[in-house]
């Protein structure tokens, strides 16, 4: 780890300095058991510094009968978190119902889970609910890479007077595969903060990776580009989390992962590279639409192996071919694009097209 300037903490553990590091928000996916919540509080409690305990009471899940949460005996459990370790509480809310619910049990603060900020009727009845309370509204973004969509969302939160706002960057749905399970999309993080300078932004580093093993990279990143903090899934147990089990770590990991984080100073305006990250956004999106087209092209020329099967025709014809070399060259380079690098896409394309119809030709 580089040795920070004097007097600049440098470290989440328990004996940093009050008020230069980021917020930590830590604690399972879901809660479980009451067990499952205090041990994975006394594991966090002795280690560091929390701004706020988080666990998911009611889960939002892709299918019926996954496990949906435990409902109201979490908030009792949750309760005894706070009273045992002193931590404030953070719970997500998607329902009227489930705000009437957290305000009887003493939870600090709450959280608008990504599903739901997709849908502005739904956010609309939480800023009713949460009109008045006081309560911190931690907002995160939607699934979908939509700006509008979640600046909607805290505009809606803001209209109605509730506590403090911050948003969490938790990475979005893409189409194209990525190693990360919801793409970070830097810029559109980035691009909010520039538009709501004011708005704390923190980094749900453990739904942007969906494994253990990307964490420290993307926490280092998130860093780098002037988060406000780390939302980060703690389980004591990881293997046995019955929810997010693949990107949760025990608390020793926890510690473990932040202590090898380079914390800088952050930046007073917006010094990073706002431009190179709109760059690579677009390139990763057109590297994915290419790969899709390829893919839709090689069916095609598997529908049309079958059909010269079907009625006894060659595989090669020349006279195809060479159309479309002399075609797509003059369009490749109309466009700009070098000679040689369009001959051997091409003859790359083809040979594989070509070897793609052996196969089914070869298939009885
Ligand atoms: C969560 O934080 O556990 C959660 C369900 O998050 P998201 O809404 O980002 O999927
Ligand atoms: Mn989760």
């Amino acid at each position: 780890m580089t040795k920070p300037p004097e007097n600049d903490r440098n470290t989440f553990s328990k004996d940093s300095v009050e008020g230069m590091m980021p917020m930590l928000i830590c604690g399972p996916c879901s809660a479980e058991s009451e067990s499952q919540l205090m041990t994975t509080a006394s594991g966090l409690s002795a280690l560091l510094r929390l701004d706020y305990f988080r666990a998911g009471i009611w889960k939002p899940r892709t299918r019926p009968g996954d496990f949906e949460g435990v409902g109201i005996n979490g908030l009792r459990w949750m309760q005894k978190v706070k009273d045992n370790f002193g931590f404030r509480l953070m719970v997500e809310v998607a329902s009227p119902e489930h705000v009437e619910a957290i305000l009887q049990y003493g939870v600090d603060a709450v959280w608008i889970g990504a599903r739901t900020v997709v849908n502005p009727f739904s956010v609309q009845e939480l800023a009713e609910a949460l009109r008045g309370t006081k309560l911190p509204v931690f907002i995160k973004n939607p699934v979908t890479p939509d700006l509008h969509l979640w600046i909607g969302a805290i505009e809606r939160f803001l209209k109605a007077e509730a506590g403090t706002l911050s948003a969490i960057h938790r990475g979005f749905h893409y189409f194209a595969r990525s190693p990360y399970r919801n793409a970070p999309m830097w810029e559109i993080a980035i691009e909010l903060k520039r538009l709501m300078p004011e708005l704390p932004v923190i980094t749900d580093i453990s739904h942007i990776s969906g494994r253990r093993s990307l964490l420290h990279e993307i926490a280092q990143k998130a860093l780098d580009l002037g988060t406000d903090g780390l939302m980060i899934e703690s389980h004591y147990d990881p293997s046995t989390a019955k929810t997010d089990a693949a990107q949760q770590i025990t608390p020793a990991e926890l510690l473990k992962m932040v202590n090898k984080l380079h914390v800088r100073k952050r930046p007073e305006g917006n010094d990073f590279d706002i431009v190179l990250e709109r760059l690579r956004t677009e390139i990763d999106k057109l590297d994915g639409e290419l790969l899709h087209l390829l893919a839709r092209r090689m069916e095609i020329i598997d529908e049309i192996g079958q059909h010269k099967k079907a009625h006894n025709l060659s595989i090669l014809q020349l006279k195809r071919w060479q159309h479309i070399m002399d075609d797509r060259s003059a369009i490749g380079l109309h466009l700009g694009l070098d000679k040689n690098f369009l001959v051997e896409l091409l003859e790359l394309v083809h040979k594989t097209s070509i070897e793609r119809q052996e196969n089914i030709f070869r298939k009885e």
